[in-house]
């Protein structure tokens, strides 16, 4: 376990871990595609209201009005620190 990552190393897991690709098949949270958009359970909320952005790489929950980028959306499933989060994600690159 590192006890700190370069940010090129930050911004390679926010920007090149494919947000659905994370969401769908690494962490496995219920999704659905609908009206053209990749939609997940929310972590937070439990609910579908939420889309993914593939140009940004960003998971949005309208209900909980909240962007979620690769880091977050570890963080927020699997409760762990920022840390983990980025040992997790470095292990999938
Ligand atoms: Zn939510």
């Amino acid at each position: 376990m590192k006890n700190r990552y370069a940010p090129d190393d930050l911004m390679r897991m926010r920007n090149h871990i494919d947000i659905a690709y994370l969401i769908a098949d690494v962490l496995a949270l219920p999704w659905k595609r609908s009206e053209g958009y990749f939609r997940f359970l929310c972590p937070d909320c439990a609910e579908f209201n939420t889309a993914t952005n593939a140009k940004t790489n960003l998971a949005r929950c309208f209900r909980c009005e909240r962007n979620f980028n690769p880091i977050d959306m570890v963080m927020v499933v699997k409760h762990c620190s920022f840390l983990d989060a980025a040992d997790f994600l470095s292990q999938i690159m």
